[in-house]
């Protein structure tokens, strides 16, 4: 008997279906105990980040963002105001909104949005319904003072916080003209006819969680 190796022996054969099966395992758990979990990682994550950057450049951000009811702050307790007054019950003064100091940015970004927010908190409405909904603007014989007609029955209008009343499409109309007069700056809208910033409206009732539909809001208050 030689003692040379042979490739068939077993003292041989052994150590190397060893060292094969160890490779083998420490190759196994390198492709899916390390390397595959990281890959799908990052993959789902740049899966993610592809989508969202696709997707981010079509997607409109809803503004103003939808209203939601805050009790605690909407309550009949004082509400205290970041400027220098207080929401007391639900009247809101005029005075309150011109003295109350908004986060600028914040402001013009209303100002700039496209969805026009400041006409949410006017009410749309027929002549005909404004009528039957308020008596007091029927005796009055209104004009509309943007185009200095006459309201007809079924005329759309938009009622202002402020109680004045406009053609809606003519107040529209007033908006684009004084953004396109006025390109380079942020237009707030104001009631043409006793200038209350209908911007600086919306924003305050949102800063201070109201709901201008519970809120009386008093133009000489
Ligand atoms: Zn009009
Ligand atoms: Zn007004």
């Amino acid at each position: 008997m030689s003692d040379l190796l042979t490739f068939y022996d077993f003292r041989v054969l052994i150590p190397i279906g060893i060292a094969a099966s160890v490779a083998y395992l420490g190759i196994y758990i390198w492709k899916y105990l390390i390397v595959w979990p990281i890959k799908t990682f990052l993959s789902l994550r740049f899966v993610i980040l592809f989508f969202k950057a696709i997707v981010n450049p079509f997607k409109i951000k809803q503004y103003p963002p939808p209203y939601k009811p805050n009790k605690k702050r909407n309550s009949n307790k004082k509400t205290k105001a970041n400027g220098t007054n207080e929401v007391q019950g639900k009247i809101v003064k005029r005075s309150q909104v011109d003295q109350y100091i908004f986060n600028q940015s914040t402001l013009n970004a209303t100002a700039n949005s496209i969805f026009s927010p400041e006409f949410q908190y006017c009410e749309e409405l027929t002549r005909d319904a404004l009528f039957e909904k308020y008596p007091d603007h029927a005796k009055k014989r209104e004009l509309c003072s943007i185009c200095i007609e006459n309201l007809h029955s079924k005329d759309l209008l938009l009622l202002l916080p402020c109680d004045h009343v406009y053609h809606r499409d003519c107040l529209h109309d007033f908006k684009r003209t004084l953004q396109t007069t006025n390109s380079n700056q942020v237009v707030m809208v104001r009631c043409p006819t006793c200038q209350l910033n209908l911007v600086r409206l919306y924003q305050y009732y949102i800063d201070h969680g109201l709901d201008f539909k519970e809120v009386k809001f008093d133009n000489k208050g």
